[in-house]
């Protein structure tokens, strides 16, 4: 494949059918290192158009589970055997740390291992009662056809393999647009895909811009479902040109995810400092840039001075530079717009009020951060309430707002203040009032003492506006099936529901 051979279509790399390409930047000196091919509509056409030809065709739909299965398994060996390339090549496009983009490849793998393990450990339907000896009622699943996939910038093949592994574990052809700003790891692993012997027309990728090739996607009649991981807007743009055609649609899209934190979580200095320690991570780690970030820290009064002393004296110590330099712990933002768009949220933070305890800036050029790259230092802001655009609004950069309460009610009360509802954590030694506040709280996923991981067993998504529909999980598999009820009579008769 050449550069600029980054569009797959039944089987083939091509160019875009414009010619058009684009170069993409290494957000840590704003420098083109690649450079991709510029998709249109022609290209989605092309790619729906194989997609539905190879679902029509039927071979991979009927593929034996087993195979199909096998299939994934070997997607994720050359994963880890790509690993290094793979990782590094993340950490490239979307300025995460090398490691981070490691971590990202492991798992990737594992999604598409543990789909495999889950499409194999099914049975072949549900058999039900129908109350009679002479009937065989059966429930079974299908794949639903052509999936179409668009995905974001933050974890590019993390986001692409949470739709692709289940869609391909259920029998689906499917097209992907990752996002036209880290589009590479997607290529990769298309070529994986390819590698691992699925057959032409199954998996089809554009590279290119949200508008046209995304919103094509979203309303070509031969697209049976869509899924989108993205913004509240887009995904709200996607949602509506799939209702036109009554497409299934699955959202993956923001969150504004709170970190409670009550005194008892601090009592020994060792609890204070895990709390303290899990809080940067829940913030910072890919420089706020992440769906589930904790970027609203909710703690409660009584500690709130020593705990965000801590945090702003930590946070300002982040090794700040290029993903792939080593000891480097926190790499650019993605890119200039995402740069503007943190340094307008904390500027609108300090004229309501904010008070600045680390960060709010940019920080010094130096050998690993070049003066062009779009890095920005971990920022804490103290003194933040509900009516402050930064503590309403996702910001996706490293941003951490402090508000305080006094009882278990108003941390609720302000934990679940947000319209969206994708994941929040609570910290105390309290067990029940772990539970009880976990029960409580209005978000998809709850961590206990805890932030951030996530389980390929456990459904990932959210209440609100963060969402609809699951990925990962039995769930995240049921939403690439059709649900199919087939009643047989063994012994059929007249009904004589009409006399003549
Ligand atoms: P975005 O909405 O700008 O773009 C996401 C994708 O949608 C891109 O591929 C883009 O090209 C495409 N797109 C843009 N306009 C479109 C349109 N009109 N029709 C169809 N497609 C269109 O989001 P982003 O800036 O790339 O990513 C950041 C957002 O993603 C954040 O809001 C973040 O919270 C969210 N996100 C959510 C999850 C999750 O699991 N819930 C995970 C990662 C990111």
């Amino acid at each position: 494949m050449s550069a600029q051979h980054t569009i797959h279509v039944h089987g083939e790399w091509r160019p875009a059918a414009s010619g058009a390409t684009r170069e993409i930047l290494d957000p840590a000196d704003a420098k083109p290192f690649a450079v991709v091919a510029e998709g249109g509509m022609q290209d989605a056409d092309d790619a729906i158009a194989a997609a539905r030809a190879a679902f029509d065709r039927g071979d991979w739909p009927a593929t034996p589970v087993a195979e199909r299965a096998a299939l994934l398994r070997r997607v994720a060996d050359l994963l880890v055997r790509d690993r290094e390339k793979i990782g590094l090549l993340e950490s490239q496009d979307a300025g995460k740390t090398v490691e981070e983009g490691r971590v990202d490849v492991d798992c990737v793998a594992d999604a598409f291992r543990y789909f495999a393990d889950l499409v194999i450990g099914e049975g072949a339907g549900r058999v039900v009662d129908a109350g009679s000896d002479t009937v065989h009622s059966v429930v079974v699943h299908e794949p639903v056809g052509v999936c179409a996939m668009i995905t974001p910038w933050n974890y590019p093949l993390l986001q692409a393999s949470w739709k692709i592994a289940p869609a391909l574990a259920a029998g689906n052809t499917f097209v992907i647009k990752p996002s036209e700003v880290t589009p590479l790891t997607t290529v990769a692993l298309i070529e994986l895909l390819v590698e691992a012997g699925l057959p032409a027309g199954v998996a089809n990728l554009v590279t290119g811009p949200g508008d046209p090739v995304g919103a094509r996607f979203a309303e070509h009649p031969d697209v049976d479902l869509i899924s989108f991981t993205g913004g509240l807007v887009s995904g709200t743009k996607v949602a509506q040109a799939a209702a036109v055609g009554v497409k299934k649609v699955a959202l993956e899209l923001g969150g504004k995810n709170p970190n409670v934190v009550f005194a008892d979580a601090c009592l020994t200095d060792e609890d204070f400092d895990t709390a303290v320690d899990q809080a940067l991570n829940a913030a910072f780690i890919h420089s706020g840039q992440v769906c589930s970030a904790g970027g609203r820290l909710i703690v409660e009064e009584s500690v709130r001075d020593r705990f965000v002393a801590e945090l702003a004296r930590r946070a300002a110590k982040i090794r700040l530079g290029r993903g792939t330099e080593d000891g480097v712990e926190c790499g650019p933002l993605v890119s200039a717009a995402q740069l503007a768009r943190t340094e307008d949220y904390v500027a609108s933070a300090l004229a309501e009020g904010a008070v600045l305890r680390s960060g709010g800036k940019r920080p010094e050029p130096s050998e690993v951060r070049p003066a062009e790259g779009y890095f920005y230092e971990p920022t804490v802001l103290d003194q933040c309430h509900r009516e402050m655009r930064v503590v309403r609004e996702e910001v996706f950069g490293p941003v951490l707002t402090v508000e305080t309460f006094r009882t278990e009610d108003e941390a609720v009360a302000l934990a679940n203040d947000t319209e969206y509802g994708l994941a929040g954590g609570v910290w105390t030694a309290d067990a029940g009032r772990a539970r009880r506040v976990a029960g409580r709280l209005r978000h998809g996923t709850v961590w206990i003492n805890d932030f951030h991981p996530y389980l390929p067993q456990a459904e990932w998504g959210g209440f609100g506006k963060s969402g609809v529909g699951r990925e990962l999980g039995p769930a995240g598999l049921a939403e690439y099936r059709e649900t199919k009820h087939v009643y047989q009579n063994l012994a059929p008769e007249p009904v004589r529901w009409f006399a003549g």
